[in-house]
């Protein structure tokens, strides 16, 4: 069990060999070490909340500039929690800077090895807040993207406003003539990502409908979705929002049904083709709204 270990599994992304490569060559040893360990605490911060709420962490991976914290538990867990496990990545940054600023006060570093790490902890913060997928800047997107839009929607659309702004930044970095090849293969990298994302979409879609905990209690806002009788149920699973509880309403009858009524349904009859209708035609008693 995760929640026993001190440490999750950490791998390294291939790329970042090609840069300890390039770091050993021009004589930069000391700024990737620096580096890592920036990316190291980022990637703590995550993995003490996640650990915190019990999530299934499988492993961190950690990739220059970067880390990822991959978990089963993401779509399934409640969208606060989502919340507090990403910012906590960003938050460790403010701490680094007053262990940096203590490091320079007990005059044990040299200045200069504190005014790179200073320089890196930023650019490490700032490039993280992008809003590109996975970084943690995307990860925010998404969670506002999951509470303005349908869970389905939302999926689709961050990745989508992710590769915008991969695009974007790549514009003005050309622009402004700080191109570089390293930023360039980071950029690549998350272009990929982004790709194999678009491809997992309907995947994470149907874990979060199975996974789903519908419990009205959990959700502070509530969504009345208005359908067709003829409405099948998995088009209806399209329109649920993941952090309100979902209610549909038939159309011209006073029905309303839960989002639970209609899952557990699915689940049980496990019919891709049943419609709401069915659904309410065999609950004994309905609520009358
Ligand atoms: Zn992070």
């Amino acid at each position: 069990m995760n929640s026993h270990k001190i440490l999750p599994p950490i791998h390294v992304h291939p790329i970042v060999f090609f840069f300890i490569t390039v770091a050993v060559l021009t004589g930069m040893l000391v700024d990737l070490v620096i580096i890592f360990f920036i990316v190291f605490v980022h990637e703590m911060g995550h993995y003490y909340f996640a650990r915190k709420f019990n999530w299934k962490v499988k492993r961190i991976y950690l990739w220059i500039f970067g880390g990822v914290m991959e978990t089963e538990d993401d779509a399934r867990r409640s969208w606060k929690e989502e919340w507090i496990v990403t910012i906590a990545g960003p938050m460790q940054h403010l701490f680094l800077f007053f262990f940096f600023y203590l490091l320079a006060a007990s005059g044990l570093v040299p200045d200069s090895t504190i005014n790179i790490a200073m320089q890196y902890n930023t650019f490490i913060l700032l490039g993280n807040l992008l809003p590109i997928l996975p970084l943690d800047g995307g990860r925010m997107l998404q969670l506002v993207c999951d509470d303005l839009f349908p869970f389905q929607t939302a999926v689709s659309l961050a990745i989508l406003l992710s590769c915008v702004s991969i695009v974007t930044v790549l514009f003005i970095a050309f622009f402004i003539g700080h191109l570089s090849l390293s930023l360039g293969l980071l950029f690549v990298f998350l272009f990929w990502e982004n790709r194999l994302e678009w491809k997992r979409r309907h995947y994470k879609w149907w874990k979060f409908i199975l996974y789903r905990k519908s419990d009205a209690k959990i959700y502070k806002k509530k969504s009345v979705l208005h359908v067709e009788r003829e409405r099948r149920l998995v088009d209806i699973f399209q329109q649920f929002y993941r952090n309100r509880y979902n209610v549909i309403r038939i159309n011209d009858v006073p029905i309303c049904l839960s989002e639970a009524d209609c899952i557990h349904a699915f689940l049980s009859n496990k019919l891709h083709h049943l419609t709401i209708g069915d659904i309410a035609d065999t609950k004994e008693e309905v609520n009358y709204v």
